[in-house]
């Protein structure tokens, strides 16, 4: 295991789809719940809302970083 290890495409594939659901998604490795910060693409007002997520894990510090897909419908 090295220390700048990310999580796999499963991994990240399993946190995204919790996001989704609008759950909190849990470190796959230490079943903790990742911290969500929210990080802005781009100004407000621009005529995209394009987002970001970045999801760290408080136990074993792998993140994860990921574009939500913002839905149309209100
Ligand atoms: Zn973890």
């Amino acid at each position: 295991m090295t220390e700048a290890a990310q999580f796999d495409a499963e991994e990240q594939g399993q946190m995204r789809a919790s996001f989704a659901r609008g759950e909190t998604p849990v470190c796959p490795r230490c079943h903790v719940a990742m911290t969500a910060r929210a990080i802005g693409g781009g100004s407000f007002g621009l005529g995209y809302a394009r987002k970001r997520e970045w999801l760290i894990c408080p136990a074993c510090r792998r993140s994860a970083l990921f574009d939500v897909k913002r839905g149309t419908r209100n």
